[in-house]
């Protein structure tokens, strides 16, 4: 007996030491927390945990498990579900280890729960200061975190990576990625390769100059760093990309010093999204970002393709030193970033297998490419009525260009396909290797490019986006037709592209733009959320929509899917926010009725929780104060309300449903209230900050003046511009 007692005693202790856990009820051995390390992350496991974001190194955001399939996807019901924080974007994938999930959430708070129940088990608040918010281009989101050997690790909107004990939550280490001073922003997923935790950041509409570093995994010591482009100065940086920067890149940007150019804003190329490691030929590539500012007239005179923005770039994830590039974009000039998710794939092609990169980038063209070499082997676009190039040259790798696009050159308005939020965003993509399609959630959002009108759209200013072009093209004109066409217009579709025909083999028509991220199973399904409150299942190989689930508010995350005691749950998050909304605004968008409810909902076969009812919203009572000001002081503030508050309070001051409403905000009436939020930052708790950098208090009154007009404008026209008269919540 005592032999016996001895025994139990002998494995518990076995079982704390390596974290294992046998799971008695189900089928599966879950493999524990130290389990997982780069030997588990090659494949993610038998389905049992989502060990990271894509799944496995692959990113595939494929899993193995055919318990929930296309014959019962119809009876998934809700298991659990969890409210979170804060009212704004969540685009975390869920990440789950031996039956604990980890979610992180707006400001950059981790929370982990009981992935069966969901009791939960601790909350991680970096305590972010909130007036960083305004630097956050695409909203304070965060799109997940990464699990190492019992480890968790998050970056911050403040430009923090932070190492947590996976068990209690407790902070193991942190680091300062960025200089606080800097513009930058964390929101992307690290990635742990070889015990390095690789990170890098968003922020090139502000000016930044793009990185990412490695740390180690234990001590947070900085291992590497790898720039994107040049030194301003023409210094060496001390860094990994030292070499390549000055033996290849410098060459790509204009030497000759302009105002506003690359060297006064870093030239922009954060890698602010996809990181993903090569475990067969030990290689990480980084999606490089945009250029700053975007009008590559002002950044570089007009002259070179200014490597590595928009390009992916191979690294060597010991030392960060330089392998290969392709640049999707030369001479970018419109936002397109080549930040987007990147999945590897063994494809054959003639009669051989090869190691190929997925991407479908800003631009519209999917591409393969062949991960040895760099090279391009085919670029074919994934949306239709692509405006800025008619395709691409495979013997050079290079855009044949519609010159009408160079708006920079042209001097004229240029309306395009896609805009700057891209034909497809961050969300996150799929491919699933028994029907060999990619399942992309892409996205019909035209745009207008213009170069500068006015200084006041030209000049570098340290706060708001800094573009060298006109922000005034995002307005739409004050015509109720306009409106509903462009809304109407405004679209997403879920396409299943098959990279070996170039074309897409099945496609969904959504009727709102801004959908959630895609993610398959063997079970022959694909998942995805929709911005109009629906969480659907579509047959992998056919299309055929196979569940509609109503989840209250719109999905923009990509969904994981693991197993606890023996039954596979799908989890994933629901919420408004990210770059969509903020710049779409309320008007623009068909789905600017559906609510915004930050929540983790977990689903299985048979689930039957119910979500509480929404709660009664009254209609809004229109009550704006008089007009003031001459036309000249509302011309002014609508010019201003364009370069700074746009982008964050939406279009013509058009509330968006996640941040205020201006034109419905007390402080329009009162001079002085305004001026002590807009001048003195009362407010920059909430991430309002003070804009007397840029603004004079006569400046900042202009601006609400015009937005005075605006209130006015909404009490006669919101409920056709908005359709149904729905207020904005
Ligand atoms: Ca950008």
């Amino acid at each position: 007996m005592i032999k016996k007692l001895g025994l139990v005693a002998a494995a518990a202790a076995l079982m704390v030491m390596t974290g294992s856990c046998q799971n008695k009820d189900g089928p599966t051995d879950v493999p524990g927390f130290a389990a997982i390390d780069g030997e588990y992350l090659k494949t993610g496991g038998d389905g049992s945990n989502w060990a990271m974001t894509g799944f496995s190194y692959n990113e595939q955001r494929h899993s193995p498990l055919t318990q929930i399939n296309a014959d019962n996807v119809k009876d998934l019901g809700i298991a659990w579900f969890a409210d979170l924080p804060d009212a704004r974007g969540q685009e975390a994938t869920p990440v789950v280890v031996d039956g604990k999930m980890f979610v992180s959430t707006a400001w950059s708070k981790v929370l982990a729960f009981d992935a069966k129940t969901g009791k939960p088990l601790w909350s991680f608040d970096p305590e972010v200061d909130k007036a960083r918010g305004v630097k956050a281009c695409c909203d304070v989101v965060n799109r997940g975190v990464a699990f190492w050997k019992g480890s968790v690790f998050v970056g911050t909107i403040d430009g923090r990576l932070i190492s947590l004990d996976a068990s209690t939550g407790k902070q193991l280490w942190s680091a300062q990625t960025l200089d606080p001073k800097s513009n930058g922003t964390i929101t992307g997923v690290p990635r742990v390769v070889k015990d390095k935790v690789v990170i890098g950041f968003g922020g090139a509409e502000f000016g930044a100059r793009g990185y990412v570093t490695a740390y180690d995994a234990d001590t947070g010591k900085q291992v590497w760093r790898f720039y994107t482009t040049p030194n301003p100065k023409g210094e060496p940086d001390g860094a990994a990309s030292d070499e390549i920067l000055k033996t290849s890149a410098i060459k790509t940007w204009s030497a000759k010093p302009k105002k506003g150019d690359w060297r006064e804003s870093g030239g922009g190329g954060t890698v602010w999204d996809a990181i993903v490691y090569d475990a067969e030929l030990d290689q990480l590539y980084l999606g490089v970002g945009n250029g700053n500012p975007w009008n590559h007239g002002v950044r570089s005179n007009g002259e070179g393709d200014n490597l590595f923005l928009s390009s992916i770039v191979a690294l060597k994830p010991d030392t960060g030193e330089y392998v290969w590039h392709y640049q999707e974009t030369p001479a970018e000039s419109w936002d397109y970033t080549a930040t987007q998710p990147i999945i590897l794939a063994t494809e054959k092609r003639d009669g051989k297998d090869v190691k190929v990169l997925y991407h479908a980038p800003k631009n519209g063209f999917f591409f393969t490419i062949d991960r040895v070499s760099g090279k391009m082997l085919s670029a074919d676009p994934f949306i239709d009525g692509i405006t800025w190039a008619k395709g691409y040259d495979l013997k050079t790798g290079r855009p044949i260009e519609n010159p009408e696009a160079r708006y920079e050159k042209t001097g004229k308005l240029y309306l395009a396909n896609p805009s700057p939020l891209g034909a497809h965003n961050w969300h996150p993509m799929s491919y699933n290797p028994a029907t060999g399609l990619v399942y992309i959630p892409a996205l019909y959002i035209g745009g207008a490019y213009m170069p500068p009108a006015a200084p006041n759209e030209q000049e570098r200013k340290p706060l708001g986006f800094n573009t060298g072009g006109a922000m005034a093209t995002a307005d739409l004109p004050d015509d109720v037709n306009f409106v509903k066409a462009v809304k109407a217009a405004i679209t997403g579709k879920l396409v299943a592209f098959d990279p070996r025909t170039g074309k897409a083999k099945w496609t969904v028509d959504h009727p709102a733009s801004w959908n959630g991220g895609t993610m398959t199973t063997a079970g022959n399904l694909v998942f995805q959320g929709t911005a109009m409150g629906e969480f659907r299942a579509y047959a992998a190989d056919s299309g055929k929509q196979l569940l509609n689930l109503n989840v209250q508010s719109g999905v923009l995350s990509g969904a994981s899917t693991y197993m606890v005691d023996g039954e596979q749950y799908v989890a994933f998050l629901t919420s408004k926010g990210g770059a969509f909304p903020l710049v779409i605004g309320y008007a623009g968008a068909t789905s600017s009725a559906i609510p915004n409810i930050p929540r983790l909902i977990v689903l299985k076969l048979g689930g039957k929780v119910a979500l509480p009812a929404l709660p009664e919203t009254p209609p809004y009572v229109w009550d704006p104060p008089a007009k003031f000001g001459t036309a000249a002081d509302i011309a002014a503030g609508q010019s201003n309300f364009q370069r700074y508050c746009l982008v964050c309070h939406g279009p013509g001051a058009v509330g968006n449903g996640v941040l205020p409403d201006l034109r419905k905000s007390a402080a329009i009436a009162d001079a002085g209230t305004w001026k002590s939020v807009v001048i003195d930052g009362v407010l920059k708790g909430n991430g309002m900050v003070s804009f007397a950098a840029v603004l004079t208090p006569k400046e900042a009154d202009q601006v609400r003046a015009y937005v005075v007009t605006r209130a006015h404008y909404g009490k006669e026209h919101d409920a056709a511009l908005v359709g149904g008269g729905k207020p904005a919540r």
